[in-house]
């Protein structure tokens, strides 16, 4: 399984509309700010420099709403205090703002039909209709991930004689006239759960948030526990205080 973060939010500081009363002269009692369209309205909002793109556009969303810029209370002036209140508010649709994009190899097509089921996050997987399933390695469960162990080899017994059927199906297909793409369609049918897919996933933070609680989980299938926690420690590198009250362990 490889998981790669390939896009994510990023803020464009230069652009923000602040009006009156969050005036030059108005930022400038909060924070130094002496040129709104300047890199300095950026360290006014990351009062903490290590504050992430994405957390603090959760946190701007949820300012623009009650139109406190200025930060009045003291104890969510912090990024991590701010959005742990909204966690335990319960206001999560600011946390949606943010989005993250992976590129997913190497996964098999029973975690793809499970992921997908979740409907607000966003996706673009291999065609099993264009794409020759001939050249794909299977990718069997975590208990069966011993090389040479009797459950693998029955494993890649089964896989191999799949692939075999699969391929003289096409073969059989495409000489009565079918085209390429109508036999690959038909001799899919024959191909298991562990076939190699590739997708790719996007979701705002408040939707992998509702993903990762459900297959981050002890209760998860182990493959697509496995990704969603490797997806939150990704996360965690972009976005690490609106993953800040999540365990370091499947949930239980
Ligand atoms: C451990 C485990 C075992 C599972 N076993 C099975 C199984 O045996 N068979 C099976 O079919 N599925 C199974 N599932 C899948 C499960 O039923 C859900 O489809 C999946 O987890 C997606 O979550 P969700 O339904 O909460 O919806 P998501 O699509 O992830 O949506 C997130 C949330 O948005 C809201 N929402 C989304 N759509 C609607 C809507 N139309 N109306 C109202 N509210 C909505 C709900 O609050 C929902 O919880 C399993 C999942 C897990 C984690």
């Amino acid at each position: 399984m490889k998981v790669t973060l390939i896009a994510s939010t990023h803020m464009d500081w230069v652009v923000l509309p602040l009006e009156e009363p969050y005036s030059n002269e108005f930022l400038d009692a909060f924070g130094g700010v002496t040129n709104r369209m300047g890199n300095t309205t950026e360290q006014w909002m990351k009062q903490d420099e290590d504050d992430s793109d994405a957390d603090v556009l959760a946190e701007f969303a949820g300012r623009a709403c009650y139109q406190s810029f200025h930060k009045p209370n003291p104890s969510t002036a912090a990024n991590d205090d701010y959005i742990a209140n909204i966690i335990f508010q319960g206001h999560e649709s600011v946390l949606e703002h943010a989005s993250a994009t992976f590129y997913v190899i190497g996964v098999s097509r029973a975690l793809t039909h499970e992921l997908i089921r979740h409907r607000h996050l966003s996706y673009s997987e291999m065609s099993q209709r264009f794409v020759d399933l001939e050249n794909t390695t299977p990718v069997f469960p975590p208990a069966i991930d011993q090389a040479d162990a009797e459950e693998w080899v029955t494993a890649e017994n089964a896989y191999s004689s799949a692939l075999e059927d699969y391929k003289y199906l096409v073969e059989l297909l495409e000489a009565k006239g079918f085209t390429r793409k109508q036999a690959r369609e038909a001799a899919r049918a024959v191909m298991p759960n562990a076939t190699e897919t590739r997708i790719v996933v996007t979701g705002n933070m408040r939707a992998w948030r509702d993903v990762i609680k459900k297959r981050f989980h002890v209760a998860a299938d182990a493959e697509i526990r496995e990704f969603a926690g490797e997806v939150l420690s990704q996360l965690r590198t972009i976005a690490p205080n609106t993953f800040q009250d999540f365990p370091e362990e499947p949930f239980a």
